[in-house]
């Protein structure tokens, strides 16, 4: 590891405990010190160092923020390398005749929306985290948000990519174009591939014109179904709200105790929902909205203005943390059903959590069937977490059967990967495994990741 020196300069790598220790962990709580972390400044250093791993079988993991659920930027052994892209930070192009910007991955998601707004433009997709995840790894995870209702994932994105294989070569996929199809589209394998096939280094994405106007609901019920149908009888109606969030009672609760706004306390289930576009239209969609919300017993409150939504996610945003404060030890899983399935997932993960004794807090972006299911738990109590973790193959389960997936946004990583043969058959995953040898025959790049 000490021969790094021979191909970086001194501030680029280090092998000091201190930093070793400040890049062992993601936000799945898994924790395990590499045993070299390098701070490449650009596409030549990621190369340099991708040759020196390749020469001598190092293991590479690669980082963007560390706020990864699921263990994929966290090292599966102690002998690897962990490549932080942290300095490849710069927003290189912001070209709005063409609708698109390029960027280093290293860049932070809400800087790159506070960047845009002057010129009038937004990036569609904010993930919860998007004040501290950077755009490598939203690429990397195919991170989503609470606009994906409307304007999908972060897939949808990216038109291009620069990235370095395992072996240090450079290569550039996608297109600069709206539209092309010229051979396999190995963008689109490179998104979501969890920093197991390449690094990414440079992304050009698409961005939107701010829209007109944008007004928010505040939706309480006494029942968790109720909300549940409402969600699927809102999409059912036509109405395309831009986010449709959803919280149980436990998240309310906790929302109470730590960001507190006002949530009526005796509330099972609350709907946080935003349209935009023109002013009109989103007024008179906001009124067929209330009116199924009204119909499903929903009590509803309007915010048109700037400042109470950033009330309302500002408390959204806070959910996680506080469940940590909570339960350090939280299992957080992201399935996705289908959005008519909701009231029956969170019907069925309700009994689950009650026929268990274990607290389950459900919330999430239900507006495209993907809920966030919070199991709970403490580590310090084994007996509790090993009867916690059984309880996920069983949301697992309940998950498929419905028609779902386990995973909307945030991947495989190590947590997930003793469950994806509950979900993929296995010429699918000899398929998958194929094309990871075929990218990086060594199994240097983030071993470990997606397959067991
Ligand atoms: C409070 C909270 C809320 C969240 N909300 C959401 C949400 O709404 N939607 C959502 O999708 N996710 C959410 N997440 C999960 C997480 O923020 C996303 O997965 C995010 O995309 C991770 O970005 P990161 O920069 O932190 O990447 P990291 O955690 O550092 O890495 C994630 C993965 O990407 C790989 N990677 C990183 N950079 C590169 C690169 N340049 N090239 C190749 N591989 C790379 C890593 O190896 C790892 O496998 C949330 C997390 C937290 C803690």
């Amino acid at each position: 590891m000490k021969r790094l020196g021979k191909i970086l300069a001194p501030d680029k790598f280090s092998m000091d405990k201190e930093d070793l220790l400040c890049y062992g962990y993601d936000a799945s709580g898994i924790n395990l010190s590499p045993a070299a972390v390098v701070w490449p400044a650009d596409v030549n250093d990621v190369s340099a160092i991708c040759a020196f791993a390749y020469d001598n079988n190092f293991r590479l993991v690669p980082r963007g923020a560390g706020t990864g659920m699921t263990g994929g930027s966290t090292p599966s052994s102690g002998k690897s390398i962990l490549i932080s892209m942290e300095r490849m930070n710069r927003i290189l192009d912001i070209d709005t005749g063409n609708l698109n910007v390029v960027v280093e991955p290293g860049v932070i998601n809400g800087r790159l929306q506070k960047e845009l707004a002057p010129f009038g433009y937004f990036y569609p997709p904010d993930p919860t985290s998007m004040n501290y995840c950077t755009i490598g790894g939203n690429v990397a995870e195919n991170a989503g948000g609470a606009r994906s209702l409307k304007y999908g994932v972060t897939g949808d994105y990216v038109m291009e990519l620069e990235a370095v294989l395992p072996d240090g070569r450079v290569i550039k996929t996608g297109i600069k174009t709206a539209k092309g199809v010229v051979g396999y589209d190995l963008k689109r394998l490179l998104i979501g591939s969890e920093g197991t096939l390449a690094l990414i280094t440079k992304i050009r994405l698409k961005i939107l014109p701010i829209p007109e106007s944008v007004v928010a609901l505040l939706v309480f019920y006494k029942s968790l179904e109720d909300a549940g149908r409402s969600v699927s009888k809102i999409i059912a109606s036509g109405a395309i709200p831009r986010t449709m969030e959803i919280m149980d009672r436990t998240t309310i609760r906790v929302v109470n105790q730590y960001r507190p706004i006002g949530l009526p306390s005796d509330a099972d289930a609350a709907l946080l929902i935003e349209l935009d576009g023109n002013n009109k239209a989103i007024m008179q969609e906001a009124e067929k909205i209330s009116v199924i919300c009204n119909e499903l017993r929903g009590s509803v409150r309007l915010a048109e203005d700037e400042a109470s939504r950033d009330v309302l996610w500002e408390a959204r945003r806070g959910i996680s943390p506080a469940l940590y404060k909570i339960s350090p030890t939280k299992i957080n899983e992201d399935i996705v059903v289908p959005i008519g399935k909701i009231p029956d997932a969170l019907m069925e993960i309700s009994k689950l959590s009650k026929s268990s004794g274990i607290p389950i807090a459900c919330f999430g972006h239900a507006g495209d069937g993907n809920i966030h299911v919070n199991i709970l738990t403490d580590k310090d109590d084994s007996e509790g977490f090993e009867k916690a973790e059984k309880l996920v193959r069983k949301v697992f389960e309940i998950t498929l059967a419905l028609g779902g997936t386990i995973s909307g946004e945030h991947g495989v990583g190590l947590t997930k990967a003793k469950y994806i043969e509950m979900e993929l058959d296995s010429g699918v995953l000899d398929l998958m495994r194929a094309i990871k040898k075929l990218f990086d025959h060594k199994n240097i790049l983030n071993p470990g990741k997606i397959f067991v």
